[in-house]
């Protein structure tokens, strides 16, 4: 915080303030739950009354401890917390209303991105975290053969992506599955595509893009608590066909795909960009003719939420570190035939990149 020039971080529930307390709470909603930490290394949570014994099992030694009730509401316990700090770091990911309420009882101070602060902690994992970035990976790993034999003509997406859900879990029953895509046909060439009831037809090509979640339990005073919302996740795509590929050109599109993501991959490591990590990927396709249909970045990172930094973009100097984990996803998008997207998860090293998953199918595979 000093060095970010900041006396004041504001935190309500979610994913930084999981990353520093193991606390979560779903239930806070218009009740502002917060913790505020001062540069001089002093913290207070200011809590709904009805949730200070929930809080006080997180909160450590020091750091007090202010419920507010219904009737009182939170002003007067924000505006005492935040007291007369200059610059103040609000939760990226908060409710605008509470930002709003801050604005009005802290009229003078300057407001940062609570970001600027966390991201630079939150981006470099360490060996706990990677060791469950690996295990949610392997987890994943473990169920491609699986996936792909569920695309079969006739059943529809959504049928295939119950099965997918089903896989996922049974290969952990204690992970979560913190989100998948079936896109099937011209489905495909939708990049997030909201999985529907599409039945899939011989020769489909099918982007299954999936991940699930591992939680590590949190010791509190009354036991090891595991979060429901937060955990180390997984994300992987593998684009395979119903059969053969009924397109004459999905197998040379899938092979452009694979080529510019081991381009990416061959560049990972300390002191590289993330635009020239990008652009590796993307000069391979570039090259191929089929620029302007890799319609998105070439990756992003993975933690603790799902999209996190670093963003592997184009115009993003960030420079690599070890420690980084990120996705290398570039993809082709044929408007109305079909899409091929490839996705594995690596972690920066000390001079090549670490990969979390295997490496993509150098073939495109198939069902039947
Ligand atoms: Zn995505
Ligand atoms: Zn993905
Ligand atoms: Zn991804």
């Amino acid at each position: 915080m000093k060095s970010a020039g900041v006396d004041c971080l504001l935190l309500t529930p979610g994913a930084d303030m999981f990353y520093l307390t193991g606390f979560e709470h779903g239930h806070a909603m218009e009740r502002l739950l917060a913790l505020v930490l001062r540069a001089d290394g002093s913290a207070q949570w200011i809590v709904p009354a009805m949730n200070v014994p929930q809080v006080e099992d997180f909160a450590q030694s020091g750091e007090s401890v202010r419920g507010w009730t219904d009737a009182d509401w939170y002003l007067p316990a924000l505006k005492s917390a935040v007291g007369d700090a200059k610059t103040i770091a609000f939760d990226d990911d908060a409710r605008s209303a509470f930002l709003l309420d801050l604005m009005a009882v802290a009229p003078h101070a300057k407001l940062r991105r609570a970001s600027e602060v966390l991201q630079g902690l939150r981006l470099i994992k360490d060996h706990a975290e990677l060791a469950l970035l690996r295990k949610a990976g392997a987890q994943v790993d473990s169920v491609i053969t699986a996936a792909v034999a569920l695309c079969r003509a006739g059943r529809t997406e959504s049928e295939i992506d119950e099965d997918l859900k089903a896989l996922m879990l049974s290969a952990d029953p204690a992970s979560a599955i913190a989100f998948t895509i079936v896109a099937s046909g011209p489905n495909s060439a939708l990049p997030h595509h909201e999985t529907a009831h599409r039945k899939l037809q011989q020769g489909d090509v099918i982007i299954l893009d999936f991940g699930t979640r591992i939680g590590a339990p949190v010791e509190t005073k009354h036991g090891p608590a595991l979060s429901r919302a937060y955990g180390y996740q997984s994300d992987i795509t593998v684009t395979c066909a119903v059969g053969e590929p009924a397109d004459r050109d999905a197998k040379k599109v899938y092979d452009i795909v694979w080529q510019a993501q081991q381009a990416a991959i061959a560049l990972v490591r300390p002191g590289v960009t993330c635009e020239q990590v990008d652009a590796a990927a993307r000069k391979v396709i570039e090259a191929a003719g089929y620029g302007p249909q890799f319609l998105h970045r070439t990756g992003h990172g993975l933690g603790i939420q799902g999209h996190e930094p670093p963003f592997i973009r184009p115009g993003n100097s960030q420079v690599l570190e070890k420690g980084m984990v990120f996705s290398i996803e570039p993809g082709v998008y044929l408007a109305g035939r079909f899409g091929v997207r490839l996705e594995i998860i690596v972690a920066v090293g000390a001079s090549t990149a670490e990969l979390i998953n295997k490496v993509s199918a150098q073939q495109m595979p198939h069902s039947e």
